[in-house]
């Protein structure tokens, strides 16, 4: 299985595949997490927080990796705040079993922006979905379903097990970039190159300077 993940190829660089294309940059790495720009950026500051480990979703994380993936959406949150003047959002479209027939990528990613939701536009996505409240500190009670997780800027973290449209918060994020056709990230493979040269330029040595103490905080 790891074979063919494209997000463990890149976690062990395998064939040079960060080096072959500025969307595999590692922006932040740990013994435990990568942190690589986003295919499809429609804006800066657009990335996928992933897990080393090959897990289908955030709700497999053991609690090292729960606490440092808590510490680092706080960095995250601190240090692209500083960097953009908003705090970021942050989802993740979790699997509960491994699909038999997909192409969908099933190795646990977290996509975050650095986009704010305007709040009609936030509340019709709650209401759509039937986002409800939860402490993200409790992820592992979502294991075993297909969920979506919505942490937004000021770090209150949803969750919902409703069906929803295929990319439902990639559609969201292009609505609310002004970029409407342009959500679905497969059909333009350089989509957005000009966007992670930026989200490079702009937050890699922060990271490298200020995210290590945030991840390791007790
Ligand atoms: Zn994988």
């Amino acid at each position: 299985m790891e074979g063919e993940c494209l997000f463990c190829n890149i976690i062990t660089n395998k064939n040079g595949l960060r080096q072959k294309s500025i969307v595999n940059t590692a922006l932040y790495e740990d013994n435990m997490f990568l942190i690589t720009p986003g295919l499809g950026s429609l804006t800066p500051g657009y990335l996928m927080l992933m897990p080393k480990r090959h897990l289908l979703s955030s709700a497999n994380f053991n609690p090292n990796e729960l606490k440092r993936y808590l510490n680092l959406g706080n960095g995250l949150r601190e240090i692209m705040g500083d960097v953009y003047g908003i705090n970021p959002i942050f989802w993740e479209n979790g699997t509960g079993l491994a699909p038999k027939y997909s192409n969908c990528i099933p190795h646990s990613h977290t996509q975050v922006a650095a986009i704010n939701f305007d709040k009609e536009r936030e509340a019709q996505i709650i209401e759509r979905v039937k986002l409800k409240k939860f402490d993200m500190s409790k992820i592992n009670d979502l294991v075993g379903n297909d969920y979506l997780t919505y942490w937004n800027e000021n770090g209150d973290a949803f969750y919902t097990f409703e069906e929803k449209p295929r990319q439902f918060m990639r559609q969201q994020y292009a609505e609310q970039a002004g970029k409407p056709s342009e959500w679905n990230w497969r059909e333009s493979e350089n989509a957005g190159l000009e966007n992670i040269a930026k989200t490079i330029e702009q937050l890699k040595k922060p990271f490298e300077k200020y995210l290590p103490e945030f991840a390791l905080s007790k």
